[in-house]
């Protein structure tokens, strides 16, 4: 298997998130990809930087005009007199898809309110770079797979699945597993898209909501009591053309490995029907049992059994990290999944 990498998403390192109203250490640290990588290292196989990403990649899934306010941010947010260091929200867009084009505003305070979506998006002078590393990673980790590789996992960090067409949130700011799906749709491959992060990928859903052509399902945690909260209902099931191409699964918190096979069992039925000639797989592994967000319990052995059952479906896959979080087994894990994708 092959992994795709770039160092520069070393890069992005903010230091806090709010939590509770409260600044508290941030959990998606740098230091998860030297966790991920002794997973990779351990199961072998080469490891590639991708070339650099240009604009039209990104803009396949993201605003033009988010992609311009994401790298020019920093700059112009240090021009604000006595402004905190972190750039941050404190208006919001509500309601935004009811205004009119021209409510866009030009204030770098009015824009943020626009782009980032809470308070766990933490902007750094170096974010932009490892954003934009991130999503190369995804979109050559699907050239690979487009010129003929039958599984590739594509390190990548910061997260994407949270990440809107226009919006930061949830430690993501490109939707990494998003471009590669329209990178793939594109190029002619039927793709969808099976989210197993913990936590709902509401961006994901998002950009592809109102189209039948991308296929998403995500498995989570139900999200009455569990980020993000608004979106990730059973009910949410796609809009217009898109209606029924989004399929939510969501589960109790604490779920085991037999409840979680039960969801995958149907995602999978679902996804089969919709016969993709490419999976793209949004690989969160903070469903572990030992992950500090505390959603599922998935034991490290557990993890292959269900990159086996995915892999049942006999498709090429592009693997693209998503959440997992700071633990012990973070490497075992993520080594444990892939053995059974490349199963
Ligand atoms: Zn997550």
């Amino acid at each position: 298997m092959i992994t795709v990498f770039d160092d520069l998403q070393r890069s992005h390192a903010p230091r806090e998130f709010i939590v509770s109203g409260r600044p508290q250490p941030i959990p998606e640290t740098p230091e998860r990809i030297d966790m991920l990588m002794e997973g990779v290292r351990r199961l072998g196989g080469p490891i590639v930087a991708p070339p650099e990403i240009f604009g039209d990649d990104l803009a396949r899934v993201h605003d033009r005009r988010y992609i311009q306010f994401l790298s020019t941010l920093w700059e112009r947010w240090n021009r604000i007199p006595d402004a905190a260091e972190t750039p941050s929200a404190n208006v919001f867009a509500l309601g935004r898809s009811n205004l009119p084009p021209a409510s866009y505003p030009d204030s770098v305070v009015g824009q943020c309110g626009w782009h980032l979506g809470d308070g766990s998006c933490p902007i750094t002078s170096k974010t932009w770079g490892a954003a934009r590393a991130s999503a190369a990673t995804a979109a050559h980790g699907a050239k690979l797979v487009l010129e003929g590789e039958r599984t590739v996992y594509a390190l990548c960090r910061p997260p994407g699945h949270h990440a809107a067409a226009d919006m930061a949130a949830g430690f993501c700011y490109f939707n990494n597993a998003a471009i590669a799906a329209a990178l793939l749709t594109a190029s002619g491959k039927r793709t969808a898209i099976l989210d197993i992060d913990v936590h709902h990928g509401n961006g994901t859903e998002a950009i592809f909501y109102d189209r039948a052509d991308v296929l998403t399902v995500s498995i989570h945690a139900h999200p009455k009591r569990f980020y993000p909260f608004f979106w990730g209902y059973a009910e949410e099931r796609g809009r217009g053309e898109g209606e029924g191409f989004n399929l939510n699964l969501p589960l109790e918190r604490g779920a085991t490995l037999k409840i979680y096979s039960a969801a995958l069992e149907t995602a999978l039925e679902r996804i089969s029907d919709f016969a993709p000639e490419v999976l793209v797989v949004a690989a969160g592994l903070d469903i572990a049992v030992d992950d500090p967000f505390k959603g599922f319990a998935i034991a490290t052995p557990e993890f292959a059994e269900i990159g086996r059952q995915i892999a049942s479906l006999g498709r090429p896959m592009l693997i693209v990290q998503e959440g997992g979080y700071p633990s012990p087994n973070l490497g075992l894990n993520l080594e444990s999944l892939l053995k059974g994708l490349a199963a």
